[in-house]
């Protein structure tokens, strides 16, 4: 089995509606696990994965990139720092991004595959990766398809173009890192698994962005399925639990690597982010 290293990188923090994050559950309620702002809105962190094995080098997730007007950032709370950042904290270049897998294709996961270069003109963030998203995902980015406007963006998905390795289902895409498809939130939406040296880490995407988000109903208003959403939850928490995967969040402002229980008093399940190994 091949065994891969990971490194946590967070690219950025932002916000957006609590309302919006939390779809039907109210706001009495959510608010009671995490504080809104004065504009309603939750603080949420861009969590990517730089993977290494042997000298292959991988990216899990983008964040927001980094092109950005001044008003934009103010209302999404867009820090000033992307995963270049956080890869360069750790002394990796984007030229050394061999892949780059997302879960799918809206602004906060998409939008640091490219990037404004000095003199404004739009680059490839990654000059030497191919980038994974399933067929699906790439089909309706491109076709708009989402009931948010302004979530696939032209820039961010025209220039990426010839680099999209569309796959299709579940696929392995090298050395024992896999994508698995997990319909809710988007219909080609994906899940990243990998071994490493302590077991089986499943990266959810916006399955379950945040460590709040694991009650049954705690979806998004985002969700293209909510219903999916729903029941793909219920599989990946499940196998989760059974097989003591580690789950990573994308969006976790906290501690966002956390193991699964079932929980039998509300035939559910928990996370516990307190008994993740150390490496
Ligand atoms: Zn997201």
């Amino acid at each position: 089995m091949s065994t891969w290293s990971y490194t946590l990188l967070r690219a950025g923090r932002f916000r957006l509606d609590g309302g919006s994050m939390f779809g039907v559950v109210p706001r009495a309620i959510w608010s009671r696990l995490v504080a809104p702002d004065d504009d309603n809105c939750i603080p949420l962190q861009t969590n990517c994965l730089l993977l290494e094995l042997g000298g292959s080098r991988v990216l899990v997730e983008t964040g927001n990139g980094n092109k950005w007007s001044a008003k934009e950032r103010a209302i999404y709370g867009i820090e000033d720092r992307t995963v270049e950042t956080a890869l360069g904290e750790v002394g990796v270049s984007p030229a050394q991004i061999d892949l780059v897998i997302v879960t799918h294709l809206h602004f906060d996961h998409a939008g640091g595959l490219t990037r404004l270069g000095p003199n404004g003109e739009l680059d490839l963030t990654f000059p030497n990766a191919e980038i994974i998203v399933q067929q699906q995902e790439w089909d309706d980015a491109l076709a708009r398809r989402s009931t948010m406007n302004g979530t696939y963006l032209a820039s961010h998905l025209d220039p990426i173009a010839d680099r999209v390795r569309p796959v299709n289902g579940e696929a392995m895409i090298t050395d024992g890192l896999r994508v698995m498809p997990t319909p809710g939130h988007t219909w080609g939406h994906q899940a990243v698994l990998f071994e490493d040296a302590d077991g089986t880490i499943c990266f959810p995407g916006d399955l379950m962005p945040t460590r709040n988000h694991v009650g049954r109903s705690w979806s998004m208003g985002y969700d293209m399925l909510p219903y999916d959403t729903l029941l793909t939850k219920e599989t990946v928490l499940a196998r989760a639990a059974d097989e003591r995967w580690r789950l990573i969040l994308d969006h976790e402002p906290g501690e966002p690597v956390v193991v699964v229980d079932r929980d039998e008093s509300k035939a559910w399940f928990r996370l516990d982010p307190t008994r993740v190994p150390l490496h």
